[in-house]
């Protein structure tokens, strides 16, 4: 906990950063937090996520703290078993067709098996509750899925096996009564499925989406883009945001890895729309990796080394400009209305770029991405309400 601390406290200034999930509130460990609270799945795959993890390994390494290695450790295997365990789709379902992903898989939960077998819980070495129940689920889950996997099913869908659905249904059918007879039950059952989808449980679980905000979208749009007039707009230098050596050390040093890997996000998704060629993306990257501790945490969120985009050196020049531009505007741009992407556009088209190849406009493609991107990740999200937890059902 107090590694996590930590590290949230370390970036706590920064605008983008390599935990984008924690907040400082989400850190302070002093505060009670009630029994159903800490049920809640939300509430652990906050810290429990290979993102927390990657950045652990890069505080770990800035800060020069190899203890936060453990934590991250121990962090990143966690992630890795409810990443397998709540599987729901074809690519992370378990299946021989496979063989080598197969294999792993099955060798990571008999490893993982074993590590929380010896886990020792604090300075007193306790064993706990908890890894009880995380062996008997692993062990269990193994058997399910060779039991399927034996008798010809192709797939095999962990998630699937969960109990909170069940749970959930005998909780509604004892609400209604609570000693029933078969009769009841099944009376009870049909008014129960019926009452879910005319209208939203109370105290349910799950969280409900009625999609309100797609309701008059387009006048939220036209009212975003209403303009104000020249003059009411202050003027902003933008005179060395270009200037290359100006920006190294601009930023602290767990930022200039998150804005390198946003880089590599950005030029991702470009490349997988198709509106970039192979030319365009080798004038931004760097086969030969040259960029050193600006990479680290893109390194260590790279699953197999090779997923991930690595930028060269004035590529990152380019994208830390934009976002020191986006900085320094953003506090004014929420407190007026007017066309936000205009007014960033015409100041980050001005970045200067030359190692750009020319063939496909990559610039005014990338600072569009930017954008769109840093708008959505800067914006609050609305605080979700305690009592939809529970992802069990998706
Ligand atoms: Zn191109």
């Amino acid at each position: 906990m107090m590694h996590i601390r930590d590290l949230v406290l370390y970036e706590a200034s920064s605008g983008l950063k390599m935990a984008t999930g924690l907040t400082t509130s989400d850190v302070d460990f002093s505060r009670l937090q009630n029994n159903f609270d800490k049920m809640k799945v939300g509430n652990s795959t906050k810290y429990f996520n290979h993102q927390v993890a990657a950045a652990l390994k890069v505080y770990s390494i800035q800060m020069n703290r190899p203890e936060v290695l453990t934590t991250a450790f121990f962090i990143e295997n966690v992630a890795e078993w409810f990443k397998i365990v709540t599987s729901r789709n074809l690519q992370t379902a378990l299946s021989r067709k496979s063989p080598a992903d197969y294999d792993r898989t099955v060798q990571f939960l008999n490893t993982f098996r074993c590590f929380i077998f010896r886990c020792k819980v604090g300075e007193k070495a306790y064993w706990k509750p908890w890894q009880a129940a995380m062996i008997m689920a692993t062990d269990s889950l193994l058997r399910l899925q060779r039991y399927f996997l034996d008798r010809g099913y192709d797939f095999v869908l962990l998630a699937r096996f969960t109990q909170d659905c069940v749970e959930n249904i005998f909780s509604q059918l004892r609400a209604k009564c609570k000693t029933p007879r078969a009769l009841q039950v099944k009376d009870n059952l049909k008014l129960i499925t019926i009452g879910q989808i005319m209208e939203e449980v109370a105290n349910s679980s799950y969280s409900y989406d009625p999609k309100e905000w797609l309701v008059s979208f387009s006048d939220k749009l036209n009212t975003a883009r209403t303009t104000v007039p020249e003059s009411t707009i202050p003027t902003v230098h933008i005179g060395n945001y270009w200037n290359a050596t100006n920006n190294i050390g601009t930023f602290q040093a767990s930022e200039e890895n998150s804005i390198y890997y946003v880089a590599g996000v950005v030029l991702r998704s470009l490349l997988n729309r198709g509106t970039i060629c192979d030319q365009c993306i080798k004038s931004c990257t760097d086969g030969n990796r040259n960029t050193g501790d600006l990479a680290l945490l893109t390194s260590f969120r790279d699953y197999n080394g090779n997923a991930l985009i690595y930028i060269n050196l004035e590529t990152y020049v380019f994208f830390s400009a934009l976002e020191k531009i986006f900085a320094q505007n953003i506090v004014f741009l929420q407190t007026i209305k007017y066309d936000v992407n205009t007014f960033l556009y015409n100041l980050m088209i001005k970045v200067e770029a030359k190692h750009f190849a020319s063939c496909h406009n990559i610039k005014d493609k990338i600072v569009n991405r930017f954008i769109i991107f840093r708008l959505r990740s800067s914006s609050t999200k609305p605080a979700r309400e305690k009592r939809y937890d529970s992802k069990s059902m998706f």
